[in-house]
């Protein structure tokens, strides 16, 4: 039973950079942002950036499968206006080409948001038509929906939100899904107690389907159950506590996928790593 567990690593001063910061704090996965996450343009990348990234990823003895890239936060696949919606639809592809170019094969995203000047399932229909024109301009990414908190007018606070967009999908070999922890806590699905941990996974299995996980994001949450807003906090320091961590460890349905920590405290991820692989029984 392989677990693979790694952070979201700070990519400053290029990609390259990256898996050696993963390295250093004793991950066996990671996540980045190819590009500079709160702006919309970035350089192309270079070909030695590429072979090098490549390199150190090798020398880190990570697998390309344990990395999960993290689309711009600026990205709204559902813009309720259209020529925000392409601007956006723009810059996913060109995400999607840089991990491409990297040798990456997936990109983590969040669905989007409507703003309040369109209904949920109508910014869900552009989420999945901006999804289909990706997978029709690229060859091999999965493109991972991430749950989320649902604050504000943020879609994906629902297993069936994430169903909606695999099942409009013209390819759900190249659909996935990433389960963050604390986004689900704050959305009301409770992992705080073994019963209450199974139950949530059972619906997850039953609404989306385990086949469709590629990435878990591990963070405690410092926003109460059910209170819709997104605010992480290290492990064990928030109110969702650490049993849930100890059940993800030992479960075996989420063996061979990336799970990445967006804890709050850098500093201590390595001994967050390290506690996690210890609850391993
Ligand atoms: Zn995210
Ligand atoms: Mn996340
Ligand atoms: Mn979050």
């Amino acid at each position: 039973m392989a677990k693979y567990v790694g952070a979201h690593v700070s990519a400053a001063g290029g990609v390259e950079n990256a898996p050696k910061n993963a390295q250093a704090i004793g991950a066996r996965a990671f996540a980045l942002f190819t590009k500079n996450q709160r702006q919309w343009r970035a350089k192309p990348l270079s070909n030695e950036q590429i072979d090098r990234f490549r390199e150190n990823v090798q020398s880190a003895g990570i697998e390309m499968k344990h990395i999960l890239p993290h689309d711009s936060y600026l990205i709204n696949l559902g813009h309720p206006q259209d020529q925000q919606r392409q601007k956006s639809l723009e810059a996913f592809l060109d995400e999607v080409w840089r991990c491409e170019q990297l040798g990456l094969d997936k990109l983590n995203f969040h669905p989007g948001s409507h703003l309040r000047k369109i209904s949920e399932e109508e910014c869900l229909d552009r989420i999945a038509d901006a999804m289909n024109e990706t997978l029709k301009q690229s060859s091999s990414v999965t493109l991972v929906i991430e749950n989320t908190a649902g604050q504000g007018s943020n879609l994906g606070y629902k297993f069936e939100h994430l169903r909606y967009l695999i099942d409009r999908s013209i390819d759900r070999s190249r659909v996935g899904v990433c389960l963050d922890t604390a986004h689900m806590f704050a959305a009301g699905y409770d992992i705080r107690t073994r019963e209450a941990y199974e139950a949530t996974m059972e619906e997850f299995e039953r609404v989306v389907g385990f086949e469709y996980l590629q990435g878990m994001h591990l963070n405690d949450s410092k926003a109460a159950f059910g209170s819709r807003v997104d605010r992480h906090h290290s492990l064990g320091q928030g109110e969702i506590g650490l049993e849930a961590f100890g059940y993800i460890m030992n479960d075996e349905r989420l063996c061979d996928i990336p799970l990445i920590l967006e804890t709050i405290d850098d500093t201590i991820w390595d001994k967050e790593i390290e506690l996690l692989y210890s609850f391993m029984e």
